[in-house]
Order: structure tokens, then sequence, then C-alpha cells
């Protein structure tokens, strides 16, 4: 990442690190390349700038319409995963060049619910160079509505002409402070559900059942902001996991739902001694 860069997101928090590609370009491009070791952290950060190039809402990745959920959730018809194929011995030791014209002709087709198309390429440094050729052509004449985001360990594998058409993207992202405060409350009941200790789960909620109703519709508003902010890679996942996170933000539904039908708070929270680590 550049130098420049880097202050300057530093400079404006780091909402502006979340949006560094974006915002510094002034415009949108059509490919970025995420340079991270391989992992759940980078698959992350990939669904989350493809949430931010989907997201109509002013402040993308907002996480709560629509696109931002699927994108989320990896259900959304215009995200695209293309990752090596499974070949007779396992996986493939490439990302061959029908894959890449594949996604190229789909990339032709109009959008089905947003008004782009994102590819994720996972592994994109495991591209043949057939491959990236392909790709360059694509990178050089794509369509409006196609972005494209290289996920790869290093850019050594790829071609010269393949990066310099690339944004870099999410660099910092791994590295971003927890931006929103969050009451002890919720960091605890996160705390606890991510430790897997029955006992300190049970104990947990058993402690809260004297909350007012007021105080438990907050709770569960903050346990979703918080699930939110970890799958949009705004703050730091105490060791949840994407699984978990989306059970508890389903949990957090039921809990406001609860709420509404008049179900008091000591009731809740013995549902939520039970059901938080099932
Ligand atoms: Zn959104």
């Amino acid at each position: 990442m550049p130098k420049a860069r880097t202050e300057n997101a530093r400079k404006m928090g780091p909402a502006a690190v979340r949006t560094g590609a974006v915002m510094a370009e002034k415009r949108l491009s059509h490919a970025y390349m995420l340079l991270a070791p391989e992992g759940p952290e980078r698959d992350q950060t990939a669904r989350r700038l493809a949430a931010e190039l989907l997201c109509a809402q002013p402040e993308p990745p907002c996480g709560r319409c629509r696109d931002c959920r699927k994108v989320l959730e990896g259900v959304h018809p215009d995200v695209t995963v293309v990752a090596r194929e499974a070949g007779t011995k396992g996986l493939r030791q490439d990302i061959v060049v029908g894959q890449i014209r594949a996604m190229t002709a789909d990339a032709q087709l109009a959008p089905n619910e947003a008004a782009r198309k994102v590819y994720i390429i996972d592994q994109a440094d495991r591209m043949n160079q057939q491959a990236q050729n392909a790709l360059l052509k694509a990178l050089e004449d794509p369509p409006g509505h196609a972005c494209f985001i290289l996920c790869a360990a290093s850019a050594d594998a790829l071609l010269p002409t393949v990066r310099s058409r690339c944004v870099r993207a999410g660099e910092s992202a791994g590295r971003q402070e927890q931006t929103r405060a969050l009451s002890d409350l919720a960091r605890g009941y996160l705390e606890a559900a991510a430790s897997g200790d029955l006992a300190q789960t049970v104990m947990f909620c058993m402690n809260r059942v004297k909350l007012t109703r007021e105080e438990t519709e907050d709770f569960a508003g903050q346990v979703k902001d918080a699930v939110c902010d970890i799958l949009c890679g705004r703050m730091a996942d105490p060791g949840l996991g994407r699984e978990k996170l989306l059970r508890l933000d389903a949990l957090m539904d039921k809990t406001e739902d609860y709420l509404r039908h008049n179900v008091q708070p000591k009731q809740i929270f013995g549902l939520l001694a039970a059901e938080t680590l099932r």
C-alpha cells in the first residue's frame, strides 16, 4: 500500500481504511487486488469488499441491507467465487483458462439484483499464464457492471500487466481496531459465546434475568450491531467465526421478536442460556 494512502486512511479513521480502495480512487475500480495470507480472514475481507461494491446505502457496506446480508452470507446471486476446481486427485493445481473464460462470459450478462456483479478470484496467484492472459483481456475492457477481486498471498505470481490494472484493497482490514464502543453487557455475552464454556454462558445469562425490557432490547440491538461489525471486518472477532455469528444474529432477532410479544426478559435470558452454545 502506498505510504500516502495509509497515512490518509489513518488520519480519517478506521472507516477510511475500510473503504480505502474505493475512496482513494474517487471512483469505483473494476479490479481489486487483495493481498493477504490465505484463510477465513481474507475470505471475509473479500466478501466485505464485495458488499461495499454492491451496497446501495450511503455508507457502504452498511451490513444491514439485503445486498450486504446476502453477500456476507455467501448467497448473493451477483457475487461469484472462482477457485481451483476439484480434479481426480483433490484440487487442481491451477485455476485454468476455461474457468476464466466462463467467468468473463458470465460477466457480460446483466446483474440479477444489484447494480454490479462481483467476481472473487480466490487464489488468484494460482491462475496459470493462459488464465491470466484471458483475465487481462477482461481487465482491459471490462463490462461496465463487472468488478473483479483478486485474492492472493502475494502479487509475485501475477503478470505485471494484471497487477497494474488492479487497485490494492483491504490490506489493513485485519488490523483494524474496534471502532464502536460496545457495552460491557454485549461484550460479555459475545465473549461467553466465544468461550464455548457452558457454565460461563449460563452464568452470564442467569445474572441478567433482572434486566428491564428496554435494557434487553438494547442488549439485543448491541449484539446485532457487533455481529454486523465483526462480519464486515470493522471489529475483531473474539473467536466466534461466521457460522456462530450468523446464529447469534438469528438468536437476537428471536429475542426482539419475543420482546414484541411481551415475553419477559427472565424467560428470554433462560432461552439464551440454553441456545447460545447450541
Ligand atoms: Zn448494505
